[in-house]
């Protein structure tokens, strides 16, 4: 059994190291001061499974240096990923995790399908 995952971009917010993350997280009014918080405390609406199933393409990273914004390490070329509509790719288990957590995209907020009753 895997242990709770926490995001480490999350974990890395008393850092300096400006991370996108954090910028995702002022936007929706949430400091990240509050560091160690685990993200599914913050508030945020998960994606639905239809819409992780059905929205995610796998493909394979093209381009040299890119990132993962979610894990922040670095894809290899060729590497197998998952891009979300609005084309941002991220490791799979990464995207996977992130949106059980929230239905939008890290990078853009682009939403996915939550389920709403
Ligand atoms: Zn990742
Ligand atoms: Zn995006």
């Amino acid at each position: 059994m895997e242990s709770p995952h926490y995001f480490p971009a999350l974990m890395m917010l008393s850092d300096d190291r400006h991370s996108l993350v954090e910028e995702f997280l002022l936007e929706f009014g949430i400091d990240p001061a509050a560091e160690a918080a685990p993200i599914q405390y913050l508030g945020m609406i998960p994606a639905s499974d239809e819409a992780v199933q059905t929205s995610l393409q796998k493909c394979r990273v093209v381009t040299e240096n890119e990132c993962c914004s979610i894990c922040l390490e670095e894809m290899n070329v060729n590497d197998e990923c998952h891009k979300m509509p609005c084309n941002h790719a991220f490791h799979h288990t990464c995207i996977l995790t992130w949106l059980r957590t929230s239905h939008v995209c890290p990078l853009c907020r682009f939403p996915l399908q939550t389920n709403k009753e």
